[in-house]
């Protein structure tokens, strides 16, 4: 689930291939370095602590209008008063719409829908709910990518999910073309097999906290720095965010070269390198060796490069990518 919805549930093209430019090389150091860095630390909805369909899908539904923030209390609200998806489809259709409104959740409709589908799950599955998205979505008021986010969270058993988040994110990291069935193609490749789960959640984690309209991507230690090429340009637009944001100033766009060119040359003695990153870098001068360590040391305290002061046989220190 993300915070912005405003694609959600429309019907993408067919996937065709991933666009093979898209595609970056190195996809199971990508899958890792996300799902480490999703594992390590991510907000906490209690939703996600959960893979019992019903909250699930109440929780989707409910965050289609409003901000998750927001849909926690109601969320909880919701499941005190209807605890099950029979308690739900036994309940009086007045009483939900009541709920929906009183909670400021959007549309009434969605309460009607919900309790159908509540209703559909009793009488047409004996209570059960259906596990694939193609299933879900026969359920009233469940659209493409409410059943894919039901499918993945509770049944580890979705497609990529491609949503507003996940699309400036791929646009920026991989360079994805603004189209949707490139965005899909390109999800569906990154995604591991049989990892839906934890994949679609943490790529829109990465949407969510790191890969913003205005990018974190330093301050949320983004896990694919070393692979964007936003990072590495500069160039932060992406289809929702026609202009460039703005953010900390140069010194983000300045270590985003510093790993390009390592990316380059893997590794280089800090004068050899300083001027690969500013043209007027000077040893001595204002961008300097001084200033340079101040960039490496930031990138050493992320983990992505190290410096080597001594060994290797060379005089000057040497700045390295790690791997
Ligand atoms: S490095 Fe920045 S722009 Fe690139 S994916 Fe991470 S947060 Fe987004």
């Amino acid at each position: 689930m993300t915070d912005d919805e405003s694609d959600r549930d429309d019907p993408g093209e067919d996937s065709p291939d991933a666009p093979a430019e898209s595609l970056p090389e190195d996809p199971d150091a990508i899958r890792r370095a996300l799902i480490n860095w999703y594992e390590a630390d991510h907000r906490e909805y209690p939703w996600r602590e959960t893979t019992d369909p019903y909250p699930i899908l109440v929780s989707e539904v409910m965050s289609q209008q409003t901000q998750l923030d927001r849909v926690v209390d109601a969320w909880a609200a919701f499941l005190d008063r209807w605890p099950t998806v029979e308690a739900l489809a036994a309940a009086d259709r007045s009483d939900v719409v009541g709920f929906w409104t009183a909670h400021s959740l959007g549309y009434n409709n969605r309460a009607k829908y919900l309790r159908e589908a509540a209703g559909q799950v009793m009488s047409e599955h004996g209570g059960s709910f259906p596990e694939t998205p193609e299933e879900l979505q026969e359920l009233m008021g469940v659209g493409p990518y409410t059943a894919n986010a039901v499918a993945s969270f509770a049944f580890n058993d979705g497609d990529a999910v491609v949503d507003t988040n996940v699309k400036r994110v791929l646009y920026r990291a991989f360079d994805v073309p603004d189209d949707d069935a490139a965005f899909e193609a390109v999800a569906s490749a990154l995604m591991p097999e049989g990892g839906s789960r934890v994949w679609n959640n943490a790529i829109m984690e990465l949407g969510g906290v790191a890969c913003g309209k205005v990018p974190e991507c330093d301050a949320a230690g983004c896990p694919w720095r070393e692979w964007c090429h936003a990072y590495e340009t500069g160039d932060f637009t992406a289809p929702d965010v026609p202009t460039q944001p703005e953010f900390e100033g140069s010194r983000r766009q300045m270590r985003g070269r510093v790993i390009s060119t390592l990316k380059e040359y893997d590794e280089l003695p800090l004068d050899d390198l300083g001027p690969r990153v500013r043209v007027d870098y000077s040893p001595d001068g204002e961008y300097g060796r001084e200033w340079l360590r101040g960039l490496l040391s930031d990138l050493e305290d992320d983990g992505l490069v190290s410096v080597n002061d001594s060994g290797d046989g060379h005089a000057e220190p040497v700045a390295r990518l790690r791997r």
